[in-house]
C-alpha cells in the first residue's frame, strides 16, 4: 500500500434528509473540516444535489450521488444520467449498493455498466460489493465479492484504476454488527489481489469499508493496511459522529 494515498470518508445519506436538516448538517460538517487529512464526500438524494452544490461552495467537501443511470439520455423515466450529475459538481456516484441489488434487482452486469457510464463522464464510481449473512456462513464470502468485482473489471478494462471499491458485508449494514478489523482486512486483501492481477496500479485504488462504521470503531478499521476509508450510512447523518470518523482517517 502506498504511504501517501489519501483516505476517503464518504457519507451515504440513503433516503434521508430535508432542505432544513441538510442545511444544519452540512454547515456543521464543513465547519469541522479544517485539519482533515482525508478526502470527505457526502452522497445525497438526487433532489438535494443543487442545495449541496450551493452549501459546499468554496469548501473541501466533495459531492456524491447514490446511483447513476447506465444510459446517456432519453426515454428512461426516473433515471438520472452521469451528465446531469456532472452539472451539479458531483465527483462520486455509489453504484451497486446492496440495497439497490436487493430491492431493485440490480445484477453484476448492470452495476458494471453504471460504473462505466460514470467513468465516461469523469465521475468516480464507488462500487459496492459484499456478501449476505447466508453467503458468509456457507463459506462463500470471497467467491461472492470476487464475482461482483470481476464483472466491473471485465467491463471497465484499464479504467478500473479510477474506481473506488466499497466492501460492505450486507449483514453489517445498518445492523450495528460491524465486521472486525481482521474480517474486513481479509476481504480487502482479496479485493486488492484481484485488482493487482488486473492492473499494475492497484495500490492507487481506494478500498473502503462500509457497514456500521462509527466513531468508536473507525480508527481500528482504518488502521488495517488495505482499508483506505469508509462508506458511512447512519453515522454520516450526525455531524459529531461523522466528524469523529473523519478525524480518525489520517
Ligand atoms: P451503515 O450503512 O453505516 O448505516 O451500516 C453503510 C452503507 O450502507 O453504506
Amino acid at each position: 500500500e502506498s504511504m501517501t494515498k489519501k483516505k476517503l470518508i464518504a457519507g451515504n445519506w440513503k433516503m434521508n434528509g430535508s432542505v432544513e436538516a441538510n442545511d444544519a448538517l452540512v454547515r456543521t460538517v464543513i465547519g469541522g473540516l479544517q485539519g482533515a487529512t482525508c478526502t470527505v464526500a457526502v452522497c445525497v438524494p438526487a433532489p438535494y444535489l443543487a442545495q449541496l452544490q450551493m452549501l459546499r461552495h468554496g469548501s473541501a467537501l466533495e459531492l456524491g450521488a447514490q446511483d447513476v443511470s447506465r444510459h446517456e439520455q432519453g426515454a428512461y423515466t426516473g433515471e438520472v444520467s452521469a451528465t446531469m450529475l456532472k452539472d451539479f459538481g458531483v465527483r462520486y456516484a455509489i453504484v451497486g449498493h446492496s440495497e439497490r441489488r436487493q430491492y431493485h434487482g440490480e445484477d453484476d452486469q448492470l452495476v458494471a455498466d453504471k460504473a462505466k457510464a460514470a467513468l465516461a463522464h469523469g465521475i468516480t464510481p464507488i462500487v459496492c460489493v459484499g456478501e449476505t449473512l447466508a453467503e458468509r456462513e456457507a463459506g462463500h464470502t470471497e467467491e461472492v465479492v470476487r464475482r461482483q468485482l470481476a464483472t466491473v473489471i471485465h467491463t471497465n478494462g484499464h479504467c478500473i484504476t479510477e474506481i473506488v471499491v466499497a466492501y460492505e458485508p450486507v449483514w453489517a449494514i445498518g445492523t450495528g454488527k460491524t465486521a472486525t478489523p481482521e474480517q474486513a482486512q481479509q476481504v480487502h486483501a482479496v479485493l486488492r489481489a484481484q485488482l493487482k492481477a488486473a492492473t499494475p496500479q492497484a495500490d492507487r485504488v481506494c478500498i473502503l469499508y462500509g457497514g456500521s462504521m462509527n466513531a468508536a470503531n473507525a480508527a481500528s478499521l482504518l488502521a488495517q493496511p488495505d482499508i483506505d476509508g469508509g462508506l458511512i450510512g447512519g453515522a454520516s447523518l450526525k455531524a459529531p459522529d461523522f466528524l469523529q470518523i473523519i478525524a480518525a482517517a489520517r
